[in-house]
């Protein structure tokens, strides 16, 4: 506010600044960046992905329409400066929304494969992609389509998630918010020993999968362990173990991670949980310290949320990485 303004003074408000209620309804009012073409000329480092499609689910469906949800979910517009990090966030990472995949419902195979396509022209472009779910099975054909584009180089993943979505199916179907992590280890995309879980609670999947996950060398840390020792000896144990080979990493937050009373909004919540001010201080961690070459962040469920909470929260969870991608770049307000 200038020293003896009028309101006169900011009638010319550009969209960018408006609130984001008003206007574009990207992610923060970020370029609209569609397509390949328009991707590549906007010189972006990341780009924001929608991949609304919920027919993996086994229990509370929703996660359609996750995309939108977290996109509205701030009351931020303009200038970012993280708090956390002493960063201007998006003055130091050029970052856009590619739109959505455009999926229709009732298609599997289809949303898959036009997510895979999606995710795949984003990193083909160089850029990191960050998606928004949808529920967890999106991501096996987007951490697929990372890995297919970064071949040779080894990717790793680090998980977070009340469950270890390794089941070899679910009720016989191959394709569910159950099976994603079983196959992208099945099908080579990432080695089983660059894969680090974090959260694990509850009562699914039985034993028999944690043998198998044993068998290929995941790594895992159930909440037992961040109760006993921290989150922060855990985190710290996770980034070690992503960085144990995998050259880059791919981060995946299932929000149910979150214990339900800060995130009811999911489709199989599991109490127990993270709360946000530790999730959002390990994505940073981690993404301070990783080469990140893709995010999602999956199964949130407006119609089982509450005053946007879950919807929030996996905003923060990006804004996060953003912000500690951008504290890479260095402190303070000066793009490169
Ligand atoms: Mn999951
Ligand atoms: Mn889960």
């Amino acid at each position: 506010m200038r020293e003896g303004g009028s309101e006169e003074d900011v009638d010319d408000i550009p969209d960018a600044d408006l609130p984001t209620y008003v206007g574009s309804t990207t992610f923060y009012k970020l370029p609209l960046c569609p397509d390949e073409t328009s991707l590549r000329e906007s010189r972006a480092q990341v780009a924001i992905v929608g991949a609304p499609f919920d027919e993996g689910t086994s229990s509370r469906p929703g996660a359609r329409f996750g995309p939108r949800a977290i996109r509205g979910a701030t009351y931020l517009s303009g200038a970012l400066w993280s708090i956390q990090l002493g960063v201007d966030v998006l003055s130091k990472v050029r970052c856009v929304d590619a739109g959505d995949a455009p999926v229709v419902p009732s298609r599997m195979e289809r949303a898959h494969r036009v997510i895979r396509e999606k995710v795949r022209s984003v990193a083909k472009a160089g850029v990191i992609p960050v998606i928004l779910g949808g529920d967890h099975s999106i991501t096996y054909p987007a951490a697929a389509a990372v890995s297919e584009v970064h071949a040779p180089r080894r990717i790793g993943m680090v998980h977070f998630d009340a469950h270890a979505d390794t089941a070899p199916e679910v009720w016989g179907a191959l394709l569910s918010h159950g099976t994603p992590m079983r196959r992208l280890i099945e099908e080579g995309w990432i080695d089983g020993k660059n894969f680090v879980q974090v959260g694990l609670r509850g009562y699914w999947p039985e034993e028999e999968t944690f043998r198998w996950m044993r068998e290929k060398g995941l790594r895992w840390h159930t909440m037992v362990e961040i109760e006993e020792r921290g989150a922060e000896a855990v985190i710290q144990d996770a980034i070690a173990e992503a960085l144990d080979g995998p050259e880059a990493i791919y981060l995946s937050v299932d929000i149910d991670v979150l214990d339900p009373s800060v995130a009811p909004g999911t489709g199989t919540p599991e109490p127990g949980g993270f709360i946000s001010r530790e999730l959002l201080r390990a994505i940073r961690q981690i993404v301070g310290r990783v080469d990140l070459v893709g995010m999602d962040v999956v199964e949130v469920s407006p119609p089982f949320d509450h005053a946007e909470i879950t919807s929030m929260a996996a905003n923060r969870c990006i804004l996060e990485a953003l912000s500690a991608l951008a504290a890479k770049r260095g402190p303070g307000t000066q793009t490169p």
